[in-house]
């Protein structure tokens, strides 16, 4: 299973959660190439994805956002450290395997309880790389000497030359040229 991953969620987690689905499914995940990505809804929790008919590819984008009540009772989406309803994240790619196996929507039967509450994972957001600190004035400092040092052999060459041809001209000088 390839997974190319455009989403907020974390790639490891994400393939053992996929792998679960196509065991749930009976269908083995070999060589299938599954994108993910970000929902074009981020403010409604909802999942959907696409698959070709007969094939191996298939298109899933995640939710974002998790749905809360605020305490004047009106529903709102916030960001979400976890991803929100994996539930319907795993019927949605159960969904689009089925298509990838030759399913058409009229010959479907709903994977209801794909996953059972015990077996649902939790997905995290994926761990942003750190950047180790740099050091800007040393980096600087670094890179001028490295200059000193290129100008100082380049001088010492010009001098070298400057010699060289300094003596061709006395030898032609004496000669009375
Ligand atoms: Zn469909």
């Amino acid at each position: 299973m390839k997974i190319q991953n455009k989403s907020k969620w974390d790639t490891d987690e994400l393939r053992d959660f996929f792998r679960l689905v196509f065991k749930k499914e009976g269908i083995s995940p070999k060589r299938y190439n599954i994108t993910v990505m970000n929902t074009r809804f981020p403010r409604k929790d909802c999942c959907t994805g696409c698959a070709y008919l007969h094939s191996k590819t298939l298109t899933i984008r995640l939710p974002t956002m998790e749905r809360v009540m605020g305490s004047d009772g009106f529903s709102r989406c916030v960001d979400s450290e976890v991803m929100p309803i994996p539930k319907t994240v795993a019927q949605a790619l159960a969904h689009e395997i089925h298509h990838t196996i030759g399913y058409q929507h009229r010959e479907m039967i709903k994977s209801e309880d794909i996953l059972t509450p015990e077996n649902l994972p939790v997905i995290h957001k994926k761990k942003r790389k750190i950047n180790p600190k740099r050091n800007f004035v040393k980096e600087r400092y670094e890179h001028a000497k490295k200059k000193l040092l290129e100008w100082q052999r380049k001088e010492t060459r010009a001098m070298k030359l400057r010699k060289k041809w300094a003596k061709k001209v006395g030898y032609y000088e004496k000669k009375g040229t």
